[in-house]
């Protein structure tokens, strides 16, 4: 037997050798590849000196690269084997279909500097250890045959440059996308006009390739897709909180867990499990509320079939509690993962921090939900959340497009801020950038402002206030903007880009007047909370919404002799506690504790109460008589329409 397989391999050794596909010697056959050959069709790419196309060399260097591999035994999947136009969306969607094990996508670079020359091999930002692995390899065996040097790096290896490119972020496998020298080098283009040289490089990359699947990290584990939000809304009782999810793809799907908090930051254990949220299940009614709260959920998904059977975090959505229709819908509709790296965002709950500090109640729903099983209609004001969606995932689409329309047709109020929004509509169809013109009442100008603090112009809702934003998460190519049919520039980041703009006025065919705050940057990624309030405050004051609260300052800190909550004292406690708050007039004033799940524990005080400096103990015991566990808890005041919370530790 031994000798056998000797022969076998020794005469399959030989065929590769005669047809000149040592580089083959390492069997593939366990291994399927996509080869991506860049650009194509109406679409060349960089043009070299005297007209070479980088489409071109792309595809007669893939096609080498296809012929090797295949001949050492892999499946090849090829995005184009022939000069045609492809968008990057059909080329990763083909990779993520075939489930290949790894995505390579084949490019050469360009400067105005014809002397510059090397190779590179890019992958994404946050940079997995298995594709920074194949890209070294690849590197290394590039470098060797060409000779014209690597240069620096932003990952830790030289000739590898992490950087937020399409085919490097959406395939779902450990890819990478190959410059392999320069189209505009004089000296290369010539070279690269030669056809022995292009399947050189692509042997070179074969190899490289082969190292890398020999020596490979095992790849992670898949994991499991978050759960995804549909809407968290009221119902007529007030006290329900009604919560909606699309439904969980993963066939041997368990379950959910649902988590509720009262603040967003603290979170205790789950408040449902698997054993009543089951995988066919895609809504539950929260009961019990208090009236006029805000409420905070967030779910993860289970399924013991995964390494990890946990999925991340869902996006965190919110409401408070109402039994009427409160007057602001948030609509979350960023759901790209590029510079926000988690797969949940936490996003609705800092709208929901800002409105709570103005007493505007509020719910949140999906885009896909909006328009749909959520009428828009009877919601006075629309936070729409894009974040930095961009043309790939589509701001907004048809469907979308056509109820924003409508709603503001019919008189209403929309906050939309997004870094992509004006960069995806401007490149789409004639009827995407009417929609941007007419309805959104911007023209898009450029992608990248590169301007981090923007000021108010004087005259517009936002005089005075100048500030900075990209700090929650990196925001790298903030849209700038002009005004158009009637709108107001009322954000610049210079004297020459814009980054804002309001209007107020009818839209379309609408007789009604409605009105708009567009911002060619995300709202959230503004770091400091209370310039979000600031911000928020002037839109919601431009929408009409009484916005002076009494009682409060603008930081949201009381004024002397006003509301107050003080601290618990002692805290630590065991087993008593005395809560003391003062209020400045005589009002109704509800004291109860909450535990970290943002379920009540205990109602303290619920009673009119004169004007003055009042307290009340608390025994760390339920609403039952019974003690309650060690842990964190929250006192929560509410005096008429003003809500404090002071966080308590009892420590048995
Ligand atoms: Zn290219």
């Amino acid at each position: 037997m031994q000798s056998k397989r000797y022969l076998v391999c020794l005469g399959f050794l030989l065929t590769l050798l005669a047809t000149g596909h040592l580089a083959g010697a390492q069997d593939l056959s366990e291994y399927s590849f996509c080869v991506d050959p860049g650009h194509g069709g109406s679409e060349p790419g960089a043009i070299g000196p005297t007209g070479l196309t980088e489409k071109e060399i792309n595809l007669t260097t893939s096609l080498f690269f296809r012929d090797s591999l295949e001949a050492a035994g892999a499946t090849i999947y090829m995005t184009r084997e022939t000069d045609v136009t492809l968008s990057l969306a059909a080329r990763s969607q083909l990779a993520n279909a075939m489930t290949v094990d790894r995505c390579i996508s084949v490019h050469h670079n360009a400067s105005t500097n014809q002397y510059a020359n090397y190779t590179g091999v890019h992958v994404y930002l946050d940079t997995p250890e298995i594709d920074l692995h194949m890209a070294s390899k690849i590197v290394t065996r590039l470098d060797s045959v060409l000779n014209i040097g690597v240069v620096s790096t932003n990952c830790g290896t030289w000739g590898i440059h992490a950087d937020n490119f399409h085919m490097v972020r959406e395939p779902n496998m450990p890819c990478c996308l190959a410059e392999i020298s320069f189209i505009s080098n004089p000296a290369e283009e010539t070279r690269l006009r030669d056809s022995t040289y292009l399947n050189t490089n692509a042997t070179a990359m074969h190899i490289g390739l082969a190292e890398h699947m020999e020596t490979s990290p095992e790849p992670p584990p898949p994991t499991l897709d978050v759960p995804v939000f549909h809407s968290v809304l009221n119902d007529s009782t007030g006290t329900q909180a009604v919560i909606r999810w699309f439904k969980h793809l993963e066939a041997t799907l368990i379950g959910y867990r649902l988590y509720q908090s009262i603040d967003g930051v603290n979170w205790g254990s789950p408040i449902l499990y698997e054993d009543s949220l089951f995988a066919g299940d895609t809504t539950v009614t929260i009961g019990g509320l208090d009236p006029e709260q805000i409420y905070y959920f967030k779910m993860v998904a289970i399924d013991t079939t995964f390494a990890n059977p946990e999925s991340d975090f869902s996006n965190i959505y919110c409401l408070s509690t109402t039994p009427t229709r409160p007057p602001v819908l948030i609509v979350d509709g960023f759901d790209r993962r590029s510079s926000w790296l988690s797969p949940g965002h936490p996003f609705a709950g800092f709208n929901a921090k800002s409105l709570h500090n103005l007493d505007i109640m509020f719910e949140t729903c999906a885009n896909e939900a909006a328009g749909n099983e959520v009428n828009l209609e009877g919601y006075d004001a629309l936070i729409w959340i894009l974040g930095d969606e961009g043309t790939t995932d589509e701001t907004f689409d048809i469907r979308e497009q056509s109820i924003v329309q409508s709603y503001l047709e019919g008189g209403g109020k929309l906050f939309v801020t997004g870094s992509e929004i004006g960069y995806d509509l401007a490149r789409g169809t004639a009827g995407d950038q009417a929609f941007y013109r007419d309805y959104l009442k911007a023209t898009y100008v450029g992608d990248d402002a590169g301007d981090y603090t923007v000021t108010g112009v004087s005259g517009t809702i936002f005089q005075g206030l100048s500030f900075s934003y990209g700090q929650t998460y990196p925001e790298d190519y903030p849209d700038y903007i002009n005004a158009s049919g009637g709108s107001t520039v009322n954000l610049i980041y210079s004297a020459t880009r814009n980054a804002g703009v309001e209007y107020q006025g009818t839209f379309g065919s609408g007789a009604q007047e409605g009105k708009l705050i567009h911002i060619g940057f995300p709202w959230e990624t503004i770091g400091s909370e209370s310039v979000r309030d600031q911000i928020m405050t002037r839109v919601m004051t431009f929408f009409d919404f009484p916005t002076d609260v009494p009682g409060e300052l603008a930081d949201g800190s009381p004024l002397p002799g006003e509301f107050q909550l003080f601290q618990n004292y002692p805290n630590p406690f065991n087993p008593v506690t005395t809560i003391s708050y003062q209020i400045p007039s005589k009002t109704m004033v509800t004291v109860s504790v909450y535990n970290i799940q943002g379920q009540k524990v205990s109602s303290l005080r619920r009673e009119e109460q004169p004007a003055g400096h009042h307290t009340v103990n608390w025994d760390s015991r339920n609403d039952q008589g019974r003690p309650v566990a060690s842990g964190i808890y929250f006192c929560l005041l509410q005096a008429g329409s003003r809500r404090f919370t002071k966080k308590m530790v009892l420590l048995r």
